[in-house]
C-alpha cells in the first residue's frame, strides 16, 4: 500500500478521535451527561489506538523483518494492560479511587518517559529543538511517574505520613538543577559543543535517574491532605509529557490527547487550590497536614451524644434540613439509606437539600457521584457557594461522615492548617447533627470545634447503620400515627 494512504487515514482518524476527546470532555462537565462523556472519550481513544496499527504499512526497511514480532508484542501489551485495567477498574472500591487515579496517571507519565528514552537511546531526535523537546518530555514524564507512585503509596497507606528533613527544599532544588544541567550537557555534547567524558547513553541514564529521584523527593514531604492536588498536578505533567512526545513522534493523536489532559489537569489543579483557598506553590512547598496544632484543650464545650432515633424524629418535625455528606458516607456506602431517609422526610413535608463541598471525600466530584448513584435528583444538590447562606435560616444541618469541610477553624484560626479554606456553614444552622463512628479526625488530622458547639449533637455509629435506625424511627412514627 503506498505510504500516503495509511498516513492520510491515520491523520483523518486522529482528527475524529480528537473531536471525540473534546466532546467527551465537554459531556463530563455535568453528572447527568458524564457517563456518556466517558464512553465517547473512550471510543475516541480506542479508535486512535487501532489507527496506530496502520503505521505497520509505513515501516522502514530495517524494521520490516521485526514487524510481526513487534505487532504481536503490541497486541499482547494491549491485551495485558486492557485486561488488568478492566479487572482493577471493576473491583476498586469507591474510597480507593484516588490511589487508582494516581497509579494510572503514573503509568501515563512512565509511558511518555519510555517513548522519550527509546528516542534518546536510539539517537533519533534530530537537531537541538527536537532533542530538547524529547528531554523535556522525558523529564516531566519521569517526575510524573515516580511522584505519582509515591502519591499512590501515601494514599494507600504504604508510606505513612510526610517525610521531612531540614534543608529538604534546598536539596530538592539542587537535584532539579543537576537534572537540568545534565540535560543541557546532553544537548551540548550531542552537538559537539563540549567533549563529554561520559558516553551519551550514560548521560541519558543519569538524566532519567535524577528526574525519577526528583519526583520522589518532591512528593515525600507533601502532607496527605494535599495529595489530591498533587495528583492533579502530576496529571497535568503527564498530559504535557505525552503531548511533547507526540510532537517528537509527529503523532497528532498523542499531541492532542496530551494537550487536552495537560489543560484539564492544570484547570483542575487551579480549581482545587481555589477551593482550599491556597496557591499551588503553597501546597507544594509548605507543610500542610503535619502534626495537628489543635488539641482538645483549645476548644470549649463538650461532645453531646444522642440516639439516632431521636435525631431522626427531630428532623421529621423540622421544616428544613441541609445534608452535608463527606468521606465517611462513602466509607459506609450509606448513600442508598441516606436517600431513603430523605424521601421519608420529604413525604412528611420537610424541605431537604444537599450541600456539597468541592473537596468533600477523597477526590473531586466524589459526593456528586455517590449521590447520583443513589438516585438523588440533581436539583436537590447544591454547591458550596450556592447554599452557604441558607444554613443560617435552616432548622437542621445533618453532617454525615464529613469533618474538615465543616470545620470553623478554617474561618477564624490562623494557626489551623486549613485556615482560609472555604467551608460549609453547618455551624450556623439552628441545630446540627453529626454522624460519625467516634472521635476520629478528618483528613487534615485536626479537632473540629463544630462538634463541641451548643447547637450540635453527635450521633455515633457507622453512617449506614445510623441511617437505618433513623429510617426505622421515622417509619415507626408513621405507623403509630396511622394506628
Ligand atoms: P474528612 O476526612 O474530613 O472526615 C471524614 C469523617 O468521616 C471522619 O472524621 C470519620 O470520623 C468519619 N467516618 C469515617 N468512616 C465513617 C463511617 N463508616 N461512618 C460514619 N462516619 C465515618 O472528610 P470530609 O469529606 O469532610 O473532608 C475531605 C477531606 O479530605 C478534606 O481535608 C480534603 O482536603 C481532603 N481530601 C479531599 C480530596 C478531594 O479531592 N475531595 C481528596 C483527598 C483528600 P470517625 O473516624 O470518627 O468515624
Amino acid at each position: 500500500m503506498p505510504t500516503i494512504i495509511p498516513q492520510l487515514t491515520i491523520g483523518a482518524v486522529d482528527l475524529g478521535a480528537a473531536f471525540l476527546f473534546m466532546y467527551g470532555l465537554k459531556r463530563m462537565s455535568s453528572p447527568v451527561t458524564a457517563p456518556s462523556g466517558i464512553m465517547v472519550a473512550g471510543v475516541g481513544m480506542a479508535v486512535a489506538v487501532l489507527a496506530s496499527f496502520l503505521y505497520a504499512f509505513d515501516v522502514g526497511a530495517a524494521a520490516r523483518p521485526h514487524l510481526m514480532v513487534n505487532l504481536g508484542l503490541a497486541v499482547l501489551a494491549l491485551a495485558l494492560g486492557g485486561g488488568v485495567a478492566w479487572w482493577s477498574g471493576r473491583k476498586v472500591a469507591m474510597t480507593a479511587m484516588p490511589q487508582m487515579v494516581a497509579i494510572y496517571n503514573g503509568m501515563g507519565g512512565g509511558a511518555a518517559a519510555a517513548i522519550a528514552a527509546v528516542e534518546l537511546f536510539g539517537d533519533k531526535p534530530d537537531g537541538v529543538t527536537q532533542l530538547t523537546v524529547t528531554l523535556i518530555g522525558a523529564l516531566i514524564g519521569a517526575v510524573s511517574l515516580s511522584g505519582s507512585l509515591v502519591a499512590w503509596a501515601k494514599l494507600d497507606g504504604v508510606i505513612k505520613g510526610p517525610l521531612r528533613v531540614r534543608g529538604q527544599q534546598v536539596f530538592n532544588a539542587l537535584v532539579m538543577a543537576a537534572t537540568l544541567a545534565v540535560g543541557g550537557y546532553i544537548v551540548a555534547a550531542t552537538h559537539g559543543v563540549v567533549a563529554s567524558p561520559l558516553a551519551t547513553p550514560d548521560l541519558i541514564w543519569l538524566f532519567l535517574g535524577c528526574a525519577l529521584a526528583f519526583g520522589v523527593l518532591m512528593t515525600l514531604p507533601i502532607g496527605g491532605a494535599d495529595m489530591p492536588v498533587v495528583i492533579s498536578i502530576y496529571n497535568a505533567f503527564t498530559g504535557l509529557a505525552v503531548g511533547l512526545e507526540g510532537f517528537v513522534l509527529q503523532n497528532p493523536a498523542l499531541m492532542i490527547a496530551g494537550m487536552v489532559v495537560g489543560a484539564a489537569g492544570t484547570l483542575l489543579t487551579l480549581l482545587m487550590a481555589k477551593a482550599m483557598n491556597r496557591s499551588v506553590g503553597n501546597i507544594l512547598f509548605t507543610n500542610f497536614g503535619v502534626a495537628p496544632r489543635h488539641v482538645q484543650g483549645d476548644i470549649k464545650g463538650s461532645l453531646k451524644p444522642v440516639e439516632a432515633s431521636d435525631a431522626g424524629i427531630f428532623m421529621r418535625y423540622a421544616a428544613s434540613v441541609i445534608i452535608v455528606p463527606g468521606y465517611g458516607l462513602a466509607v459506609a456506602q450509606g448513600q442508598q439509606k441516606l436517600y431513603e431517609f430523605v424521601k421519608l422526610l420529604q413525604a412528611a413535608g420537610v424541605s431537604v437539600k444537599f450541600a456539597v463541598h468541592p473537596v468533600a471525600g477523597r477526590m473531586p466530584g466524589q459526593m456528586d457521584v455517590l449521590l447520583a448513584e443513589a438516585g438523588v435528583p440533581y436539583d436537590m444538590i447544591f454547591q458550596l457557594e450556592d447554599i452557604n447562606d441558607e444554613f443560617a435560616t435552616t432548622d437542621v444541618a445533618l453532617v454525615i461522615g464529613a469533618n474538615d469541610v465543616v470545620n470553623p477553624a478554617a474561618r477564624t484560626d490562623k494557626s489551623s492548617p486549613i485556615f482560609g479554606m472555604p467551608i460549609l456553614n453547618a455551624d450556623k444552622a439552628k441545630k446540627v447533627y453529626v454522624v460519625k463512628r467516634g472521635e476520629g479526625k478528618g483528613y487534615a488530622g485536626i479537632v473540629n470545634a463544630l462538634f463541641y458547639g451548643d447547637n450540635c449533637d453527635m450521633v455515633y455509629g457507622d453512617a449506614a447503620a445510623v441511617l437505618t435506625k433513623m429510617i426505622e424511627a421515622v417509619r415507626a412514627l408513621g405507623s403509630k400515627a396511622a394506628a
